[in-house]
């Protein structure tokens, strides 16, 4: 289990992207939100999109290895999908900001965990508004969690700067690849 976490607009997302293209025996766990979708995201594939009495359910019914509200939304990591990959005998990443983070690493002391740090502040910034999918206050929600998230990098086992994604998918690259190595899903 690799967990890949940062601030949003770090560039999670794109790099993960990158290095499953690679590596076929490495997925990613769709994880369940309350979020709108965003214009070319999947349901099923980007996230499984709940409203959020299914989310609740889904709370209550124990399917979450670990869930959050971040910038006002719902988050959650499905045992179920996590479960089905590991059967398949494939390591899988989690993309998961900081709480869920520390819960993972909590409830399976194994995990690898990843931090994906922007270059700095200001670039974070530029690029959250260049993804022109937030509104303003969304993006002060997530710039206030991205400060927290900034200040907690330390307690990963990897650091990966992202201030050019060649550089950075080949490092994360590097690492997911020692970790499937050693035999650790
Ligand atoms: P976004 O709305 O930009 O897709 O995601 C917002 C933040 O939530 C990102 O930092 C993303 O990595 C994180 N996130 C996505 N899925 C999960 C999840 O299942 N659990 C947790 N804790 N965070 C998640």
């Amino acid at each position: 289990m690799i967990i890949v976490s940062g601030p949003s607009g770090a560039g999670k997302g794109t790099l993960i992207e990158r290095i499953l293209g690679r590596m076929p025996h490495v997925c990613v766990a769709v994880s369940a939100t309350t979020r709108g979708m965003r214009p070319g995201e999947v349901d099923g594939e980007d996230y499984h999109f709940l409203t959020r009495d299914e989310f609740a359910r889904r709370v209550d019914a124990g399917d979450f290895l670990e869930h959050v509200t971040y910038a006002g939304n719902r988050y959650g990591t499905l045992r179920s999908e996590v479960e089905r990959q590991l059967a398949a005998g494939r390591s899988v990443v989690l993309e998961i900001e900081l709480r869920g983070a520390r819960a993972v690493r909590q409830r399976l002391p194994e995990a690898v965990s990843v931090f994906i740090e922007p270059p700095s502040l200001e670039e974070l910034v530029r690029r959250l508004r260049n993804r022109n999918t937030e509104a303003d206050a969304d993006i002060a929600a997530r710039l206030a969690e991205s400060r927290v998230e900034l200040q907690a990098m330390e307690e990963f086992d990897h650091k990966v700067l992202n201030d050019d994604v060649d550089a950075a998918s080949a490092e994360l690259a590097r690492i997911v690849d020692g970790v499937t190595r050693a035999g650790a899903s």
